[in-house]
């Protein structure tokens, strides 16, 4: 049967992931996987669609974690495919299990605005007020209504039981029969010790010299289908691997946070998306990468199940790019010699504005044109000014702040 002809414009939904075995995931969701679309660009992307949707999926380079490699990604893939009108970031995380929330692994938490948290809080940025403590200056974005809506019709779902993850899990896993590491690897391996007790090593790289008396008790749940937690994910850039400092960062940031993840702070400002992380490990230093495809494969399928509620005018209106390019003139506005060579404007009377030539039909147009700009600084001084710390103040002006003004309040 032939495939119709699509084109970069057919593409509305940007997935983004870090990790290979995510990416697995991702695929293995799909409906159907699309042919390549021949572009200008060197960005690798798969294409398919998932329940009616067309989608675009990127991952990050392998060995280049963190918010700015995912930013540096979101930002090429706008560029690539302009009538993306949302994202999801898509993979695993490491679960805060608390009194407030009973998470297990291969859970999946889903960020979702707490007060004046936009869904995601960037918890390794802000100013340093002493005592390795960080004070939390400047938000992340929300994600768009719409997404928030969907998200609420699952939780509503998923409260009468009308849940359709394990029957998408084992669709996939009967499709593609290759994916046997991606199953439920049982519960008995599912252990969560008390912050302060720290890993013992073993040869097999497990908790096998790890003593049970130190595991916290947690009552056996009476189903293995995953639960789902909505609320706030702590993004920083690295890997957080110790008990005591998980809780710690989660009781600072006001004792909301479920997980703790190294993309999404990277993206909130620059990509309107909903971030799903299967929960693979408990951010302590007994992780381990055994849970790791099946909580991927249980993110890709909650993002299946979150695409199926979301309305059918987002899937071919309402695009986040205007179709107007970002013409180079716009961006050779900005000289090299302008730009610190650190990436640090040093004081508020260097922060820099930069004119916005492209017609503003929106705010979208701006979102566009920031991006372009970030894009542009990052390939004219190889300083990646990330988070982008860019605000639009004016419909015709861009502002670029640096960590130093924004701590100033400007
Ligand atoms: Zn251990």
């Amino acid at each position: 049967m032939n495939s119709p002809q699509r084109s970069v414009a057919d593409y509305t939904v940007g997935w983004i992931c870090a990790l290979p075995v995510e990416l697995g995931a991702a695929k293995a969701i799909l409906d159907e996987i699309h042919p390549r679309i021949s572009r200008t660009d060197h960005g690798i992307y798969t294409l398919g669609a998932l329940d009616g949707h067309n989608i675009v999926i990127a991952c990050l380079p392998a060995g280049v974690y963190g918010t700015s490699s995912a930013s540096i990604v979101a930002t090429q893939m706008l560029h690539a495919f302009p009538s993306i009108s949302f994202g999801l970031m898509v993979g695993i995380g490491g679960g805060v299990p608390s009194r407030k929330a009973d998470i297990r692994l291969g859970d999946v938490v889903v960020s979702r605005p707490v007060g004046s948290f936009g869904g995601v809080v960037q918890y390794d940025y802000g100013k340093e007020v002493g005592n390795g403590k960080i004070k939390h200056t400047g938000s992340l974005n929300k994600p768009p209504p719409f997404l928030l809506s969907a998200i609420g019709e699952l939780e509503a779902n998923h409260s009468i039981g009308f849940s359709e993850i394990a029957s998408h899990l084992s669709q996939m896993l009967k499709r593609h029969p290759a994916m046997s590491k991606f199953m439920y690897p049982g519960s008995q391996s599912d252990m969560l010790y008390e912050a302060e007790y720290y890993h013992i090593d073993s040869p097999d790289g497990t908790c096998s010299r790890c003593s049970k008396r130190h595991s916290v008790y947690r009552p056996t749940r009476s189903s293995h289908e995953p639960v789902i937690h909505y609320g706030l994910i702590a993004s920083g850039n690295k890997v957080m691997r110790d008990g005591v400092t998980r809780d710690q960062i989660a009781v600072e940031l006001g004792g909301d946070v479920i997980c703790f993840e190294m993309e999404a702070a990277g993206l909130m400002d620059t990509f309107p998306c909903i971030v799903i992380r299967g929960i693979c490990d408990y951010a302590d230093s007994h992780k381990s990468k055994s849970w790791q495809p099946y909580a991927a494969a249980v993110a890709a399928a909650y993002a299946k199940e979150l695409l199926s509620v979301v309305p059918v005018r987002h899937k071919t209106t309402q695009p986040m790019a205007s179709p107007t390019p970002i013409s180079r003139e716009t961006s050779s506005k900005i000289h090299r010699s302008q730009l610190p060579e650190d990436g640090n404007f040093g004081s508020r009377n260097n922060s820099y504005r930069v004119s916005h030539f492209v017609s503003p039909h929106s705010l979208q147009t701006n979102a566009q044109s920031m991006m372009a700009i970030t894009t542009e600084l990052l390939e004219l001084t190889g300083i990646n000014y990330s988070p982008p710390l860019i605000k639009a103040r004016f419909t015709f002006k861009v502002q670029l702040q640096t960590t130093e003004a924004l701590s100033w309040g400007i």
